[in-house]
C-alpha cells in the first residue's frame, strides 16, 4: 500500500488510514563470540564489521513495515553478560521475541544453545515469545560441527523455527527479521490492538 503524509497509508478504496504501529522488544542470546551483535548490528544498518566491542547494554532499534503495519523492534543484544552467565530476568522480561543463537562451527555452542533455551522458558509465558533457533556463522562450510538436520531437529523438538545465517556475508539476515516479524505480529498483533 502507498505510503501517505502522517502515517497513514492509501487503501485501493481510495480513503487513508492511519498504520498502526507496534513496539516489539527482541532478545538475543547464545554463547560469547557466536556473533549476536554482528547479526543485530545488521538488522539495524545492514552492514558487517569484523569487530564489535561490546560494552554496557547494547540496543539498537530497527523499524520493519509490513503491508498492514510498522513494527519498531528494540533489539537487546546481551552485551557480554553472557559470559558470566548474568542475565537477569529484566533482560527477558517483557520479550516479544527472542533469537537463540549458536555458531555452526563450534558443537558447543549449540549445546548451550539448549541451555539457553531452557532457561528462556522458565521466564516466559507461552504463546506470548516468538523463539527463534539461529544457527550463524555457515560461510564457515569447511569448519561446520553441526549440521542444519541436527539444528532442524531441535527445533522441530521444541516447537520453535529455525533458521541459518551468515552475518559475515548478511546471508539470510533481512530474511530471518522479516519472518520473525511476521510472526510477531500474528502473536502480539491482536494483544496490543
Ligand atoms: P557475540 O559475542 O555473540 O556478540 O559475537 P560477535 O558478533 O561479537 O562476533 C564474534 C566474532 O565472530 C567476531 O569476530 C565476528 O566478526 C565473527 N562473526 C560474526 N558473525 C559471523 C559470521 O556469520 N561468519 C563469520 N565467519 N564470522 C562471524
Amino acid at each position: 500500500l502507498p505510503r501517505v503524509p502522517g502515517g497513514a497509508r492509501l487503501h485501493s478504496d481510495g480513503l487513508s488510514r492511519p498504520v498502526q504501529t507496534l513496539r516489539v522488544k527482541m532478545v538475543l542470546l547464545g554463547s560469547s563470540g557466536v556473533g549476536k551483535s554482528s547479526l543485530a548490528l545488521r538488522f539495524d544498518k545492514d552492514e558487517f564489521r569484523s569487530t564489535t566491542p561490546t560494552v554496557g547494554c547494547a540496543y539498537l532499534t530497527r523499524v520493519v513495515h509490513l503491508s498492514d503495519v510498522t513494527l519498531r523492534f528494540e533489539i537487546w543484544d546481551t552485551a557480554g553478560q553472557e559470559k558470566y552467565h548474568s542475565i537477569t530476568p529484566l533482560y527477558y522480561r517483557g520479550a516479544h521475541a527472542a533469537l537463540v543463537v549458536y555458531d555452526v562451527s563450534q558443537r558447543e555452542t549449540f549445546v548451550r544453545a539448549q541451555v539457553w533455551l531452557k532457561e528462556l522458558e522458565k521466564q516466559y509465558i507461552p504463546g506470548s515469545t516468538v523463539i527463534w533457533l539461529v544457527g550463524n556463522k555457515v560461510d564457515r562450510a569447511q569448519d561446520r560441527q553441526v549440521s542444519v538436520q541436527e539444528g532442524q531437529s531441535l527445533a522441530n523438538d521444541r516447537g520453535l523455527l529455525f533458521t541459518e545465517t551468515s552475518a559475515l556475508l548478511g546471508d539470510q539476515v533481512c530474511e530471518l527479521l522479516l519472518a520473525v516479524a511476521h510472526r510477531v505480529h500474528e502473536c502480539i498483533g491482536a494483544q496490543q490492538g
